[in-house]
This record gives structure tokens, sequence and C-alpha cells, in this order.
């Protein structure tokens, strides 16, 4: 395995970072989370522009153009032999003192990683997923936004830490006013008398690229979709709940809360968005 890090491809045992990395001391850096579908990148510009708006909104210049930042993508699921993949970008502060201070980071770390891709169990899709509240409120968008996708991704640990307490398969995260924001790293859909919605981001969900992506799906399907604030109640008696992400791509949620959503088996919208889904991702994208 290839891992690409500090302007070059290293073997997997040779990738190896300082201790004094602000990305290890302090979470000071930002990710994004890719997908390979048969050597198509899926929505590459549009991680690629995520990236550099995080990067952007804490002050972290890439050492890299937009386009070499791609190429380095690109080449890297290439040398990996990779065509179906998993893939991770991580940019962090650099080598820096034990001061937080980022000023004495000289050079950010660009690092990519390459991995054939862990599919989630056909199963899962067909019983649908099992969610929970949690205590934990998304960040506050006036102190760190959430639309920056920092190496600091404690609050969503610290959800997912709950979520695992009580049983279930993932968290419902709402803000300090109690709209449901999203998941611990997916976005959150519910149906209502055929109509879609899904929280608005200025509520405090990140906005996410396959949740774009299925809100244009579903537009160009016909669908009524609206980005609506709402919260547990409606969460509790929509006819469907589904989640979306690059690693999940479209869910279904039979159960939250206890209460079990419409029979308790995915819905047949969301069942059509999936489907629809696994027929645009090989095409739409850089191949
Ligand atoms: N919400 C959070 C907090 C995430 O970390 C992610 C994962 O990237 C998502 C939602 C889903 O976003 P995307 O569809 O861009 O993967």
């Amino acid at each position: 395995q290839w891992i690409y890090l500090d302007d070059r491809f290293v073997k997997k045992e040779d990738a190896v970072v300082s201790v004094f990395d602000h990305g290890f001391l302090y979470g000071d850096g930002v990710f994004e989370g890719l997908r390979a579908y048969n050597g198509n990148i899926f929505k590459l510009h549009e991680h690629i522009e995520r990236l550099y708006q995080s990067a952007q909104s804490i002050m972290l210049h890439l050492p890299y153009s937009k386009e070499e930042m791609e190429d380095v993508i690109v080449e890297t699921i290439r040398r990996n032999k990779l065509e179906t993949a998993y893939i991770r970008v991580v940019v962090s502060r650099g080598p820096g003192n034990l001061g937080l201070d980022p000023v004495n980071c000289t050079k950010p770390n660009v690092i990519v990683i390459a991995e054939p891709l862990a599919l989630f169990p056909q199963e899962l899709y067909q019983r649908g997923l099992k969610m929970g509240s949690v205590a934990s409120r998304r960040n506050r968008p006036d102190v760190l936004s959430p639309q920056v996708k920092s190496l600091n991704y404690l609050n969503n640990i610290l959800v997912k830490l709950e979520a695992n307490q009580a049983g279930v398969d993932e968290a419902l995260m709402l803000n300090d006013q109690g709209y449901v924001t999203e998941g611990s790293a997916d976005n959150i859909f519910i149906v209502k008398n055929k109509k879609i919605f899904t929280p608005p981001v200025y509520l405090g969900a990140l906005e996410g690229i396959t949740r774009n992506a299925i809100i244009d799906l579903a537009s160009e399907l016909d669908y009524s979709i609206s980005e609506t604030p709402f919260t547990r109640h409606d969460v509790y008696t929509a006819d469907e709940v589904f989640l979306t992400g690059t690693a999940v791509e479209v869910i279904a949620v039979v159960d939250v809360d206890g209460r079990v959503i419409s029979d308790g088996i995915p819905g047949e919208i969301t069942n059509h968005l999936l489907t629809e889904f696994r027929k645009i991702v090989t095409v739409d994208g850089v191949h």
C-alpha cells in the first residue's frame, strides 16, 4: 500500500508523522473522506472545494493548487491499483513546538490514503438502523463552524460513544435549541406524506456532499424535497427516515429512541433513492 505523505509516495510502514505535528498534538488540521467507484472518484471537485474551504476557515494554507491536489488523489488510487476505494485526505498544520500557536508550524502535512472499500453489510441496508438521540449537542456555528471538517472530531466521537452506550447504531444529534441536525458522520432526511425533508445546514449540519447529491437526485426523480427545520417529534412520526454520507451512501433508519418508524422496515422512497444513487455514482465524478 502506497501512502502519499509530505510530497511523495511512501510504503505504509514508512508513512509516519512527527509527534510534534499539531494535527497529533491538538487535532489542528482538516480532512475529507471520498469514495471511488470503478475508477471514478465521486464528486472529486466538491470534496476538493470543501477541503480548501475548511482550510481557509482555520487559516491553513495548503501547499498545492486544487488541480495539483486532485492529481495527487487520482495518482494515489492509481498507484495502489484500486478501482473501488475509500480515500482519506488529511492536511495537518504540520510539526511545530509544544505550544499551541500554529505560528511555529512551518509546513502543513498533506496525506492521502486509499484503501479497498470496506462495504457496510448489505444486510444492514435491508434491516435498517436503530438511532438514538444523545445529550451532546452539535457545536455552535459561532465557535467552530460545522462546515469545517476539522481533525478535531471529539464532539462527534463523544456522540458515537453515547450511541454505543445506548446500544443503537447511530446517534441523532440536536443543536442547542433542540432542532435535529445530523448523525455522528452522516446527514438525516425524513419522509412524510411522500415529501422529503432535511434540516437546513444553518441549524448545524455539515453540508454533506452525498446530502446535496440526494437533494439533486430526488428533484430529478420528481419528489418534493425541501430544507426545513424539524424536531425529534417529526422524526418519530415520519413515514421514513434515512441517513446519507460518503461511507453509508443512503441507509434507512427504522427505530429512533425506541419509536418504530412506520412498519419497522426500510421505506419505499429510501430504497428508490438508494437504487438510483448507486446508478449515478459511477458516472458522476472524475475518472
Ligand atoms: N456529517 C458529518 C459530521 C460528517 O463528518 C460527514 C462525513 O463526511 C457527513 C455528515 C456526510 O457528508 P458527506 O456526504 O460529504 O460524506
